[in-house]
């Protein structure tokens, strides 16, 4: 029998500590109590005590289930240095590995035994399980077996199932984040419905929540981390491409950071991580993988360079920061074109994967694009109505700390009301927008939609994703509710049932339109600010004049971008010019002279303050890939072969030669071209471009029209580059 003191006396004797925090106790003695226990406690709560200490006292061995073999050996490692019996299964290790942790389980003195879901499932070890006597199973980071979390893992679905094949058993769930929909899910799928729930409120009340334009990022970053030295930090991004980059971006600026993304070796990581447990840089810049399982408390900023895919994603990673309670700042740059990036990768996903993730991502951009407090919207996106009663936030975001601009929504806000009872509360936010905006399409005539009488009344009053923010207004205000059963559908709350009888003026934040980025495909144009539309006006002529005397398009001299960027940075010198986007050394020396010094004349004409003391340094335009491209060209190695070696795609090489013949190297590949083409095609494409407006792919491909092909047309615009413009 385990008494009240006995679980005192092992939370001294092998954890060290005198009190249970928060829910703890409770839990564990739940637990103890044979009962089916759901943890809902945000990262750092403690929960993982919840399960290891009972697993200690109780009689037998505790399975826990966890996603991740480096989450797993963390905790083993932990549980061993504490002098406590533990191990793990996978499928890295060897057979006798494997034994020797089975015969401990087998005999009884295994207290803990860690498993992923892939092993649990496999029939060997439910036999395996069947010779033990398992005290109960924890499931571990429990969101994973919802498709609505942020880390679906499909497995996770089966534990009930493997659960199934032992003696009856209770069973513990545990998550740091979990929307009400999650929840159910995890309920309804592990068949816990009688479980009793602890949850802990996600409120972080010393976090500090902005979310900026990502106009300007990597000066805004450098700024941000200047005025925060020897602070620790992470930046977040989701290619492991840009964290190299702006890793490498910081340290040119003088600011030590290392990257840590999964392409690098283990070993690197390792050392990567330990320099910033250690302090010996402060800053990391890493792909999401970076900070599962780390407890480092004293992080002071998370920085989103990129928007994550869902706000369960943002919380965790913000979650990062003051974990000891003390500052930390958590500043995201959006641009609602990395939505549509992050759509476009979800492409090979099965379609209701897709369509989860849809959802979620466009949750994201109603919580970025939001007027209201970014606290309250989210702890209302997990659940937390009561505490919302009063003030959570207390200024602790951008949105409460400037207040944006709101207007009356009765007529907007009646429309969309409108819309939902006219639905029968079957439908979700984007086939009402497209009701209300009188968008006939597939879905919207099928259902006869086209022809409820708010069919196009949303016309006019506000555009679609003014409609979008205005819905999210609705539902944080509790005048809609989601569906939790069937999740993207949204019902009316009574409060928007009574509104509907009696509406009255109601205040709503203005939609705030955040969607101005400007992108070039490759990423390599990102981060400039609005532009001096006159300096621009200026520059363009002369690029005209300047491309009329070399007896070249205007495009080849300096391309429309890269006009936008000087007109943004006004560069006053070759060095400068050379920082500009898409100009390197080459274009610089052939055409900059005229540029530089119309610049400096207007900058001292019209008295212009350039804009930051801090003259972002860029890396070295010639990034490895690069490099490895320009090698092997030199070699003559055919362009798909060079693909096939460094094992990319051939689009990927274009892309990068046409980066490299952009900024202004000149490059031969008339090797290639020769192999494919006859010299006609080679000069009827090479004529085109000559009297093209623009070197646009898609309007040469029109009027070239079937005889060639896109890639044709690529490679001769790229030798046509090289040729004239370098
Ligand atoms: P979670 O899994 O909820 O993110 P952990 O289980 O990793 O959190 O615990 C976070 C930190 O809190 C750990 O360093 C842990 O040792 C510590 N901790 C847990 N319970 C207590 C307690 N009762 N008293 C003091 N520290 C605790
Ligand atoms: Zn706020």
């Amino acid at each position: 029998m385990v008494t009240e003191i006995s679980i005192h006396k092992t939370l001294k004797e092998y954890f060290g500590y005198d009190t249970f925090r928060g829910k703890q106790e409770e839990v564990i003695n739940n637990l103890l109590a044979q009962k089916d226990t759901f943890v809902i406690m945000p990262t750092g709560a403690g929960k993982s005590l919840c399960y290891q200490l009972p697993a200690l006292v109780m009689e037998g061995t505790a399975l826990v289930i966890s996603p991740l073999i480096a989450l797993m050996k963390n905790q083993v490692d932990q549980m061993q240095a504490l002098g406590i019996e533990a191990g793990f299964l996978n499928s890295s290790m060897s057979r006798g590995e494997q034994d020797a942790t089975k015969q401990k389980v087998m005999e009884g003195v295994m207290k803990l035994l860690y498993v992923a879901p892939e092993s649990l499932v496999r029939e060997e070890f439910v036999d395996f399980l069947k010779l033990c006597t398992i005290s109960f199973v924890a499931v571990d980071e429990a969101h994973c077996i919802s498709e609505w979390g942020h880390d679906f893992r499909p497995e996770y679905r089966r534990i009930r199932e493997i659960i199934n094949h032992l003696p009856h058993i209770p069973v513990i769930t545990l998550t740091a984040t979990a929307t009400p929909k999650v929840r159910l899910d995890i309920v309804q799928n592990l068949r816990i419905e009688e479980a009793n729930i602890f949850i802990t409120s996600f409120n972080r009340p010393n976090l500090y929540y902005e979310i900026r334009y990502k106009i300007n990022a990597i000066p805004e970053i450098i700024t941000f981390i200047k005025g925060h030295m020897n602070k620790s930090g992470i930046i977040y991004c989701l290619s492991r491409r840009k964290v190299e980059e702006i890793a490498e971006v910081l340290n040119v600026n003088g600011i030590k950071a290392v990257p840590y993304h999964a392409g690098l070796d283990a070993s690197t990581r390792s050392k990567h991580q330990d320099m910033f447990l250690n302090e010996d840089i402060h800053v990391v810049v890493a792909t999401i993988a970076f900070g599962m399982g780390i407890d480092k408390p004293d992080v002071r900023f998370v920085i989103h360079y990129d928007v994550p895919k869902s706000i369960e994603g943002y919380y965790q990673e913000t979650g990062r920061a003051g974990r000891d309670g003390l500052e930390g700042n958590c500043i995201l740059f959006y641009d609602f074109n990395d939505i549509l990036k992050l759509e476009k990768f979800m492409k090979d996903k099965s379609v209701s994967e897709r369509e989860a993730g849809k959802l979620l991502l466009y949750e994201m951009v109603s919580f970025c694009e939001s007027g209201t407090c970014r606290r309250r919207t989210m702890l209302h996106y997990f659940g937390e109505t009561e505490e919302l009663k009063e003030d959570p936030c207390r200024k602790m975001c951008d949105n409460c700390r400037s207040p944006k601009e709101m207007f009356d929504a009765q007529e907007a806000a009646t429309f969309a009301l409108q819309a939902v009872k006219q639905t029968d509360e079957r439908t979700g936010v984007i086939h009402l927008i497209n009701i209300l905006l009188g968008t006939a399409n597939q879905q919207v005539t099928i259902a006869e939609h086209d022809k409820l009488p708010v069919f196009g009344k949303g016309l006019g009053l506000l555009e679609e994703k003014a409609w979008k923010t205005l819905y999210n207004q609705l539902m944080v205000n509790n005048f809609l509710i989601k569906d939790i059963q069937d999740y993207g559908i949204i019902k009316l709350s009574d409060k928007g049932k009574e509104y509907l009888e009696n509406p009255q003026p109601l205040q709503l934040y203005v939609h705030k339109n955040m969607d101005i980025g400007h992108h070039g495909d490759d990423g390599e144009y990102e981060d400039y600010t609005s532009h001096d539309e006159i300096l621009f006006d200026k520059l363009k002529t002369l690029v005209r004049k300047v491309a009329a005397e070399k007896k070249v398009p205007p495009y080849v001299v300096f391309s429309e971008p890269s006009l936008i960027d000087m007109a943004t940075k006004y560069p006053v010198s070759m060095q400068e010019l050379q920082n500009i986007s898409g100009v390197g050394q080459g274009k610089a020396a052939k055409f900059g002279a005229p540029f530089i010094k119309m610049i400096k004349d207007y900058v001292v004409e019209n008295e212009i303050e350039r804009t930051s003391d801090i003259v972002v340094r860029s890396t070295a335009k010639k990034s490895m890939i690069k490099l490895f491209i320009l090698q092997h060209i030199d070699r003559r190695t055919p362009l798909d072969e060079i693909a096939e070696i460094k094992g990319i795609t051939f689009d990927e090489v274009l892309e990068n030669v046409e980066q490299i013949v952009h900024s202004g190297t000149k490059i031969n590949i008339d090797y290639f071209i020769e192999e494919l083409m006859d010299d006609e095609t080679v000069d009827e494409i090479m004529d085109y471009f000559m009297a093209a407006q623009s070197e646009s792919l898609e309007d040469a491909e029109k009027k070239l029209g079937m005889a060639y092909t896109m890639e044709f047309i690529r490679l001769v615009r790229i030798k046509f580059f090289s040729d004239y413009g370098n």
